[in-house]
């Protein structure tokens, strides 16, 4: 099963500010496993790259927030995943057809684990 997972970087990936509750052990695990992975944030492009380039993982995707859509009709996958920290993050995710994970409010950890994404 393809499996995409957009993450929002500032308050859910640890390299965020604030820091979030995922490290980036979870994108390289993610990107051995085939999982189709990236950012989407309201940072700038160029930002969300370097942030990819401190990981030594290639992301397949940088968009920021109103930018969902586009990945969503760009990749094929059978899930389609926006984890993120705002309102802004659940309402983008909803219209864009994505399901959403809090990464304050919801057990994000132990949904990757599951993926087995993290220890
Ligand atoms: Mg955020």
């Amino acid at each position: 099963m393809v499996r995409l997972i957009s993450f929002d970087i500032d308050g859910t990936l640890e390299v965020g500010a604030p820091p979030g509750v995922i490290p980036m052990s979870v994108l390289r695990r993610a990107s051995e496993l085939g999982f189709l992975i990236g950012t989407c944030s309201d940072r700038l492009l160029l930002e969300q790259q370097r942030v990819w380039e401190g990981s030594g993982v290639a992301p397949h995707f940088t968009v920021v927030k109103q930018g969902l859509a586009v990945v969503r009709a760009t990749f094929d996958a059978e899930h389609y995943l926006h984890i993120g920290d705002t309102e802004v993050d659940a309402m983008v995710a909803r219209e864009a057809g994505f399901d959403f994970l809090h990464s304050l409010e919801d057990d994000v950890l132990a949904y990757l684990r599951a993926l087995q994404l993290h220890p």
